[in-house]
């Protein structure tokens, strides 16, 4: 952890996030003491194994259910992400093309009932997530975003979001200030949360169920019924694997995922003075259209948690260290937040931390049990996973009876992300340079856009998506 001056307050670097510096890091639970055996054995202790953990432990109370986890629970990015609980998935449109519309709309609609449902279960299980359901806000400040927005905004209305509204900048500024904001949308299918209290409080529940949970044990391969960890083998007829952007440090999966860094930084707090020029009274995440684009919310202790991509992608699918950060990253989040604010300038950055997201090779998240081995995963969010980690956790449940005879298809093994298949990511230095030249181009397209000589999307962005193979 270290230190940078600004505005005579100091910036800790790292820490794994500022949730943690707020709430407090866990005691780590005690490591695998030796060989044994369970019914199911979950790598990683984020969102998605500790849902799954549940809701399999909920609906099978008989099962032995054992979540392995390398560090402690939350340490990835399930403890750093931005709070956003809302109803993006990605590889929407790509299984809208693969499969039809309606299927992709029974996926958007799973997606729309599943903020309600972490909201429900959070309540039900009395965890204080710091939860406001406030819907999401999307803005547009380029001539060129304004038009992504309403293309954005027709696009998910035609996947069955009757509820979304469109704005034009007066009644823009009655929820929020930005800048030379000119438009934005708006949903009601998401809210803000404090993303550690939800991991710690999921961690919690998932053991009051009786779920065995170690942490301080990486498992260093996963095979057909064996997770292998230094301190001993768990044995187990179903080995479900939940690392995410982690999941390239597995023996065999390097080219899996592609491990995304994502930045944050977390501003002092702002004085009710402050507040009253910006607004932001309903506490809605806050998004923009940018190519390169940017998240916030206005945290339960009333400061700014921010982030953007920064460096994206760091060569041999290296993975950061506790979160820290490099400085000129958090130098472009504190440009984008005093862009959006600029009565902020001065205003002290508290924290900065990054995280790692998993991108498969068709930006498409999913979720799979391949019934010969037992072996299951799901993830490839894409900085999409507050929400979408609870929906494939409890298709992942649904897998698992269905594969062990307990229970048929449902609902959501017909989802036509279940059990998708996607090819590996090329080898290095194809992946960094691949990775690197599209943010590069998403800049570029964004910093043209900002001069607003253009109201085109940019042709370069676009042909960027393609070559990523994104588009
Ligand atoms: C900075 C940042 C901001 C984000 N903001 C948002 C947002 O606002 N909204 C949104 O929807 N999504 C957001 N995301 C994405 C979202 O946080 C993730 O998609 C989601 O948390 C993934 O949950 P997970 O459980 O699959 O993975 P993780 O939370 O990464 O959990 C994986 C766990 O596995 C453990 N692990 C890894 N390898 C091993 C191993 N070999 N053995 C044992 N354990 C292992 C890790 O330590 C980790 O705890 C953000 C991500 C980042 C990084």
């Amino acid at each position: 952890m270290s230190s940078t001056n600004r505005s005579a307050t100091t910036t800790v670097n790292g820490g794994i996030s500022y949730w943690y510096a707020d709430d407090g890091l866990p005691d780590t639970r005690e490591p695998l003491p030796g060989d044994a055996t369970a019914d199911v054995v979950i790598v990683g202790g984020g969102y998605t194994g500790l849902w799954t953990a549940y809701y399999l432990k909920k609906a099978a109370p008989f099962l032995r259910i054992t979540v392995l986890e390398q560090k402690f629970c939350g340490y990835g990015a399930s403890g750093r992400n931005g709070g956003w609980l809302y109803n993006g998935v990605a590889g929407r449109d790509r299984y809208a093309k693969l499969h039809g519309h309606d299927a992709a709309v029974r996926l958007q609609q799973a997606m729309n009932d599943t903020v309600t449902e972490v909201i429900d279960v959070a309540k039900a299980e009395d965890i204080d997530a710091d939860i406001h359901h406030g819907g999401v806000l999307e803005v547009a400040y380029t001539p060129a975003q304004l038009a992504r927005l309403k293309a954005f905004h027709a696009t998910e209305v035609s996947y069955g979001e009757k509820e979304r509204t469109l704005h034009g900048a007066r009644e823009t500024a009655e929820r929020i200030r930005v800048a030379g904001a000119v438009g934005s949308t708006w949903t009601p299918h998401g809210a803000r949360l404090h993303p550690v209290k939800l991991v710690k409080g999921l961690a919690r529940a998932a053991e009051a169920l009786g779920v065995t949970i170690h942490e301080s044990t990486p498992v260093t391969e996963i095979k057909p019924k064996h997770a292998i960890t230094p301190y001993g083998t768990v044995r187990a007829p179903y080995v479900l694997r939940c690392t995410e952007g982690f999941t390239a440090s597995l023996k065999g999966s390097r080219r899996t995922w592609l491990p995304m860094n994502s930045s944050m930084i977390a501003t002092e707090p702002l004085t009710p003075a402050q507040w009253e020029s910006i607004g932001w009274e309903g506490r809605e995440t806050l998004g923009d259209m940018a190519h390169a684009y940017m998240y916030a919310q206005r945290t339960a202790d009333d400061r700014i948690a921010l982030g953007g991509r920064g460096v994206p992608y760091r060569f041999g699918s290296r993975t950061d260290n506790d979160g820290r950060t490099q400085p000129h990253t958090v130098e472009a989040l504190y440009d984008i937040l005093t862009r959006f604010f600029p009565q902020l300038t001065g205003l002290g950055i508290a924290h900065a931390w990054s995280g790692v997201l998993g991108v498969p090779r068709d930006w498409c998240a999913s979720v799979s049990l391949d019934r010969s081995t037992g072996l299951g995963w799901a993830g490839g969010y894409v900085g999409s996973g507050v929400a979408t980690a609870n929906l494939a956790a409890r298709t992942l449940r649904d897998l698992v009876q269905q594969d062990s005879g307990q229970s048929g298809p449902t609902d959501l093994t017909a989802l036509p992300w279940a059990n998708h298949k996607v090819r590996k990511w090329e080898p290095e230095p194809f992946r960094w340079l691949g990775v690197h030249g599209m943010y590069a181009t998403y800049h570029a397209a964004d910093r043209r856009e900002l001069t607003g000589r253009t109201t085109e999307s940019s042709r370069l962005a676009k042909a960027a998506d393609k070559i990523a193979g994104r588009g």
